[in-house]
């Protein structure tokens, strides 16, 4: 078993040490780390956000734990030089067309959540969002008209393999949970919508067990502050993910609490290869102060050990102890709390 360790930008490295703490706890056999640059911190070591030594790393591995890339002092850098670029690219080159986000209410912290108490309580649901296709990658131009108006134009586009793909991981992902899937799309007016919701619908000939619907997108945002206990998964494409997964993260609480996995097709012997990483950035207002909150990167690890290395109740254990430690009182500055990053891993490892 080989981890490939990215810590990268900001508070990245500081939440990494309390993940890899959790990590040597487990004491796994034959398991392999590696550790590599990204982000800022290889461009000025390498002279690039993600040097090919670090990309050879993770191909190499069965899995990659990445911390965050973002650093200000980049900002007037070429975009291809920038931090961000390294996530970019490591999703592209390795294929990692899925990204799962779970999102999940953690008792004692309905009071962080910006919905009311008795609603937050019933948030259980994960956001399966293609990540290789859609608005982001179409072609795109700024134009001038004849008339002298600009215009800017973005290609929207998926192909049936690329619906279909991410529909198999959202039905197994159903599977493995409540069995229920929600496909969001806006197939009144989107073409792109309309192919996906008739591919969604083929897929779901393979999963007879798991119980499908369709939501358009305005009301999927609407549903999810009004009523969020309905979904169990959800998937949808690239744009509407982006937005419906940071609208579920503050369902939730804190940003400090969610951790996110991007996968591919590749397997690996013991589960399918992927990045992990917190939802949030590299918090650089906070970075070096000992503050951060580790709860979202080690839950990284957590999804990591269940999804590339078949190891549930090693990832149970994770996820009990992070929830223990909130029960118990045990919150970060995310969450209005005084626990210091390392506190917070002292925390987690004692509950482990
Ligand atoms: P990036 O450009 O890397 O995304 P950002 O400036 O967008 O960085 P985020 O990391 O997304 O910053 O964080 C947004 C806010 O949330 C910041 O004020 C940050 O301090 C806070 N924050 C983010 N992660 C954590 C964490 N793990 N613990 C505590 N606070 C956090
Ligand atoms: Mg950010």
């Amino acid at each position: 078993m080989k981890i490939a360790l990215f810590p990268g930008d900001g508070i990245g490295p500081e939440i990494m040490t309390e993940a890899r703490r959790v990590l040597d706890a487990l004491g796994l056999p034959g398991l392999v780390l590696f550790a590599g640059d990204v982000g800022g911190t290889a461009y000025r070591t390498h002279g690039h956000p993600l040097p090919p030594e670090t990309l050879e790393m993770a191909k190499a591995a069965d899995a990659v734990l990445f911390g965050a890339v973002g650093d200000p002092a980049c900002d007037n850098l070429e975009r291809h030089l920038r931090p961000e670029q390294a996530i970019l690219g490591l999703r592209s080159q390795l294929g990692l067309f899925a990204n799962l986000r779970p999102a999940t209410m953690f008792p004692g912290l309905e009071d962080m959540s910006a919905l009311r108490p008795e609603v937050a309580s019933q948030i259980d649901l994960l956001i399966v969002r293609e990540l290789n296709g859609d608005v982001y990658f179409g072609e795109k131009a700024m134009r001038v008209l004849d008339d002298g108006r600009r215009q800017g134009y973005d290609f929207m586009s998926y192909a049936e393999d690329e619906v279909r793909r991410i529909a198999h991981v959202a039905f197994r992902a159903a599977q493995g949970r409540r069995g229920k899937l929600c496909s969001v799309d806006k197939a009144n007016v989107l073409e792109t919508s309309q192919l996906w919701r008739d591919v969604v619908i083929e897929t779901h000939a393979e999963y007879p067990d798991v119980e499908l619907s369709h939501m358009y997108v305005d009301n999927a945002a609407m549903q999810l502050v009004r009523n969020p206990g309905q979904f169990d998964v959800v998937v949808t494409g690239n744009l509407f993910g982006d937005i419906l997964s940071d609208q579920a993260s503050m369902c939730v609480g804190s940003i400090g609490l969610l951790a996110s996995a991007a996968l591919g097709e590749r397997q690996t012997e013991f589960g399918s290869f992927g990045m992990y990483e917190p939802i949030h950035g590299s918090a650089p207002d906070i970075a070096g102060q000992g503050k951060a909150n580790p709860m979202a990167m080690i839950l990284s690890l957590a999804m990591l050990l269940r999804h590339s290395l078949g190891l549930e109740a090693e990832a149970a254990r994770i996820e009990a102890a992070v929830g223990k430690a909130l029960q118990d009182g045990v919150t970060g500055a995310d969450l209005g709390g005084s626990a210091g990053t390392t506190e917070v891993g002292d925390a987690v490892l004692a509950r482990l």
